[in-house]
């Protein structure tokens, strides 16, 4: 090393620790508003895996370490919550929701879980019985396997129980509906209506509707339905916050549905009632980008940008689902040959869409199912990073339900995110004997490989699709790790080589969630000047075992620095001061 070298590199450290001598003296005179302690702090930071203890000032992070460092920068009025040794993770990213639908469904007949016509019937008509004076019935979280080998419900089942409302059911995953003979009456559907683009009013062999719908075909009774007014929906939010924050979700990617109600969630912020940080994208239909839908994106982006709502992002669907066999698929389905789906839409509108997309700087989500659509998106992608030579732009890939073996290495290669929803893959009766029976078993081997895109380079991003299944990360998290169903089915897991850790598992809901929502600067980790979003949860998960990670309890869910939810049992053990 030559003399000026070595001089430039000795100085340099005189003046870093100079530097941090004088951090640390700034530290301690700095004040935190809470600190939590005694606690066993998971922080998904790799360079600080554990710590003890966190102080929190104003929104953000100020320290983590243990609890002596911690204490320093406790003052007169800062407020102490003693965590009793229990786990505290960052607060939870649902990379995949449909807010306002969600929000809303807590206010309807709720299906899941209902296995059979009878239990459905039953809770439609307990809850008409209880709203007398609601002119529509409405309801959504049917699942196919209920209805034996169609897999599809019919009018009759409902005029059974409601003949003389309207009433409207929406399956479990959005695809398809269920509407009884005075809603379809009202929507004038009858033999002579022709299917509506992308969407099929399921018929009889005399060609009268059955009741069931798929896709867009719902548009055709939904538009009837009364909209809800802006109270109304502004009441279901606030249900929506509460039922997020208790299972420890603190930040959501909206994938449609919630862009016109940007307003509505800005009115909840400066109430002081935002407790879900909202990224919200807008939902662009086929068949073409227009100029108009752009202007839209632009004055969302400019208007909402910062840590709790913001514009940016752009959803669109390629396809539909397996059990519909709407997803596009390459070849055809495995048990109905003539069918392979269908691309909503053409794929050089929707290059084209996507590159003049990426040019902008949104990040774009596309919902793609079959391996056809997946296809499609990651030629789209790799066009337009080509075509505007950007690079780290984070378009995403929604769903991946089948991908062929040459398209895995692609997430990494091109750096898509692959945004999963763990508990789609619960192997129960609807993903063994209607999905795997459509898709067949070579697809089957590659279903929902979350381990194989990590492998090979790619990211992953987690959520739940909110309404299809429940808001709460943790069954996503259990399967995740287990790929069984609540019953620990099937023995030793369903195409168990896509199992992934549970360290995974977690930052596929933090720090994964938050590098694929762009913001992995500012959230996603428990660290100085992050955001001060974290939970403290009853059972320890690195202790327990995979499936009891179901009913994992959060105790504790902290937005910004406020505490935005307390668990009845974590109040209880306040109260008594116990462990
Ligand atoms: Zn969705």
């Amino acid at each position: 090393m030559n003399k000026l070298k070595r001089c430039a590199v000795i100085s340099r450290i005189v003046i870093l620790s100079f530097a941090l001598s004088l951090t640390l003296v700034a530290r301690a005179a700095e004040t935190a508003d809470t600190i939590v302690t005694n606690a066993k702090v998971y922080t998904v930071n790799p360079q600080q895996k554990w710590a003890e203890a966190i102080a929190v000032r104003g929104e953000n992070i100020l320290a983590v370490g243990d609890a002596k460092q911690i204490e320093a920068y406790r003052g007169a009025s800062t407020k102490v919550i003693d965590a009793k040794g229990h786990l505290v993770l960052p607060g939870f990213t649902d990379c995949h929701v449909h807010f306002m639908s969600g929000s809303l469904g807590l206010t309807q007949v709720d299906l899941n879980g209902a296995n059979t016509v009878e239990e459905i019937q039953k809770r439609v008509k307990e809850y008409a019985a209880s709203h007398p004076n609601l002119p529509w019935i409405t309801g959504m979280g049917w699942q196919y396997p209920v209805f034996g080998p169609t897999a599809l419900p019919t009018k009759k089942m409902l005029d059974d129980v409601i003949p003389d409302r309207p009433v409207y059911m929406v399956a479990y995953d959005g695809h398809s509906s269920w509407a009884n003979s005075k809603a379809l009456a009202m929507a004038g559907i009858d033999q002579n209506t022709p299917d509506p683009p992308n969407g099929k009013i399921v018929r009889d062999s005399k060609g009268e509707a059955t009741g069931a719908l798929k896709e867009a075909a719902g548009d055709l009774v939904e538009r009837l339905m009364p909209k809800p007014t802006r109270e109304e929906r502004l009441a279901a939010l606030r249900k929506g916050f509460h039922q997020a924050n208790q299972f420890g979700v603190v930040r959501v990617h909206s994938a449609g549905g919630d862009f016109g109600y940007l307003d509505l969630y800005d009115e909840l912020r400066k109430s002081g009632e935002l407790t879900v940080r909202q990224y919200i994208a807008y939902f662009l239909d086929p068949p073409e980008l227009t100029s108009e839908a752009i202007e839209k994106m632009e004055a969302a982006r400019k208007k909402y940008n910062d840590a709790w709502i913001s514009g940016g992002a752009v959803k669109t669907m390629l396809d539909g689902v397996i059990e519909a066999h709407t997803a596009a698929v390459l070849g055809n389905y495995a048990d109905d040959t003539t069918q392979s789906g269908k691309l909503f839409w053409d794929p050089d509108k929707y290059k084209q869409a996507i590159t003049e997309i990426d040019k902008r700087g949104f990040q774009i989500f596309t919902h793609a199912i079959g391996d056809r659509a997946v296809r499609l998106a990651f030629d789209a992608y790799e066009n337009a990073q080509k075509t505007n030579h950007t690079s780290d732009d984070r378009p995403r890939i929604e769903h991946i339900e089948t991908i062929t073996a040459q398209d895995i290495p692609r997430f990494g290669k091109l750096g898509v995110i692959a945004s999963f929803q763990p508990l789609h893959t619960d192997p129960n009766d609807d993903t063994l004997k209607v999905w795997a029976v459509a898709a067949g078993p070579d697809r089957v081997s590659r279903a929902w490989p979350w381990r194989s895109v990590e492998k090979s380079g790619g990211k992953l991003a987690f959520g739940s699709d909110w309404p299809v299944v429940t808001v709460s990360p943790w069954p996503g998290v259990q399967n995740a790790l287990t790929r069984q169903t609540a019953e620990g089915e099937p023995a030793g897991g369903w195409i168990p080589q896509e199992r992934i850790s549970l360290e995974d598992a977690i930052q596929g809901y933090t720090l994964g969630a938050a590098f694929a929502g762009r913001r992995e600067k500012t959230e996603g980790s428990l660290e100085p000047g992050k955001v001060a979003d974290l939970i403290i949860l009853s059972k320890d998960l690195f202790k327990i075992e995979p499936p009891d990670v179901l009913n994992e309890e959060v105790l504790v869910t902290m937005v910004g620095g406020k505490v935005v939810y307390e668990s009845a049992s974590w109040t209880n053990l306040k109260a008594t001061g116990t462990n």
